[in-house]
């Protein structure tokens, strides 16, 4: 395997250190309003409503007047091509007329928000659910993490083991049996920074390496793995690809030791309307998805074979329908439910991610075509509607070499430089996503301002 270039090589980090802080200046400059909101804003804890959005490169977030399609206005009246895309919550693109005529359908039509009783819909979003990923039986959340918390409860009914394996630098929600990383002499350690830990995650977790079977048969091996959780390609470090042949090693290995496969689609969904599952032909045991679906609105869905519903419905021991800790009163409310089988039957089709993929492969051969031109140790990867740059060359193939390849200085001077210009990435890295309403122009802009920053750089 090739060694994976330091970030920042070849970098003038005092060049670097200028050309952000004159970035930072005219952001100041060009936003006196958000500016002003994040001033007034003491009653929050953080100055934000949830204290991920401190996350600005700018120095404060931009506040949001209105969002349509690939766009959002902030209240400082600039316009912005959106590919941060609510990190997939808006991979529909904002506010799709098919949902929000949906919204309007059973809001203010029909009524009926937190009912305790089922809607007709549910079941045809379960049909499609079961039709695009290939689980058999579905059941509702209203976030990622709870649906991750249900099925790992699930698994552990199903299998007798108390333990969950996870990919060293994964994200899954704030579940806290994933917050944990390997360690350079082997083992796991709790992930920097987890918050208020209830145990300390090793006893809970395994941690294994993506694209590393052995480390995984190592782990496995234990024989107390009720289920490994998974991304079919990690996406929250930058994207890591599964190399050839790696997914059915994993499958392989979790039946060989009696363990059972959870993918997590809530970001690969961008591979294709059936996820990575569909799009590789996988099997896991169960699926569990997150965000995108609703449109916008929260809403989360875990399915499982026909064969584990059974199983579990037919155990006497367990509390499914009370307080046996799985469940949430809000979850398959009848507007998230419909807001669903909207997203699915009108927004999210199998068409449009043809189109939407198009035009991240051409997000990816624009910014693969800087890279070669400047001869940066960058890389750049794509995972169907969905590119990501990394500074890093060859492209990371674990989570912990994708971790060594940050550069929150650099990652800061190329959001606030598209920002200041109207373009906005994911906060957390350089994610773009591209959505039904996405333009090829809009990928042009990035491609055209990511030289430009470039050029400033070199
Ligand atoms: N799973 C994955 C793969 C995610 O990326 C995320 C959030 N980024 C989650 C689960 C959790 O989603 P939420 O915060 O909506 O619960």
């Amino acid at each position: 395997m090739d060694a994976v270039a330091p970030p920042g090589t070849g970098l003038d980090r005092t060049r670097l250190a200028e050309l952000l802080r004159r970035e930072r200046a005219a952001f100041a400059a060009g936003h006196p309003r958000s500016a002003g909101a994040y001033g007034r804003a003491g009653s929050l804890f953080g100055q934000v409503p949830m204290t991920w959005m401190n996350k600005a490169s700018g120095g404060f977030p931009l506040y949001l007047a209105s969002a349509r399609g690939a766009r959002v206005t902030d209240i400082d009246g600039h316009s912005l091509a959106d590919f941060s895309l609510g990190d997939t919550a808006a991979m529909a693109g904002h506010s799709p007329p098919p949902v929000l005529r949906a919204i309007q359908r059973r809001t203010a039509d029909l009524g009926g928000l937190a009912v305790m009783l089922p809607t007709e819909e549910a079941a045809e979003a379960g049909h499609e659910l079961a039709r695009r990923f290939g689980s058999a039986r579905w059941s509702f959340a209203l976030t990622a993490t709870d649906a991750n918390r249900w099925a790992i409860r699930l698994a552990r009914a199903l299998t007798g083991r108390g333990k969950v394996l996870f990919y060293s630098h994964c994200y899954h929600g704030s579940v806290d049996e994933s917050l944990i990383v390997t360690t350079p002499g082997g083992g796991g350690a709790p992930r920097r920074g987890n918050v208020g830990a209830p145990v300390d995650v090793t006893v809970t977790s395994r941690v294994a390496e993506f694209n590393d079977l052995k480390g995984l048969e190592r782990e496995l091996a234990h024989g107390d793995v009720a289920a490994v959780l998974m991304e079919p390609a990690l996406t929250n470090i930058g994207i890591v690809p599964p190399e050839a042949g790696y997914l059915a090693g994993v499958r392989e290995l979790t039946r060989q030791y009696g363990t059972l496969l959870i993918n997590d689609e809530t970001h690969t969904f961008c591979a294709g309307p059936g996820g990575a599952t569909a799009a590789w032909g996988l099997s896991p045991d169960l699926v569990t998805i997150g965000k995108a679906i609703g449109g916008g609105i929260p809403a989360a869905a875990y399915g499982m074979s026909g064969e584990l519903a059974d199983r579990l419905l037919a155990r006497s021991d367990l509390d499914l329908i009370d307080v046996g800790g799985v469940g949430g009163t809000l979850a398959g409310n009848a507007l998230s439910v419909a807001a669903v089988c909207a997203t699915l039957s009108q927004v999210l089709t199998d068409e449009a991610f043809g189109e939407m993929i198009t035009l991240a492969e051409r997000f990816a051969d624009g910014v693969a075509g800087v890279i070669s031109r400047y001869g940066l140790p960058w890389s750049v990867t794509r995972l169907g509607a969905r590119a990501e740059y990394r500074f890093a060359s060859p492209a990371p193939r674990t989570g912990t070499e994708a971790a060594a390849a940050d550069d929150p200085q650099l990652d800061d001077y190329l959001h606030t430089f598209m920002a200041n210009r109207g373009v906005l990435l994911t906060p957390f890295h350089n994610m773009a996503l591209m959505c039904p309403a996405t333009t090829a122009a809009d990928v042009d802009l990035h491609t055209e301002l990511f030289e430009a920053a470039v050029r400033q750089l070199s």
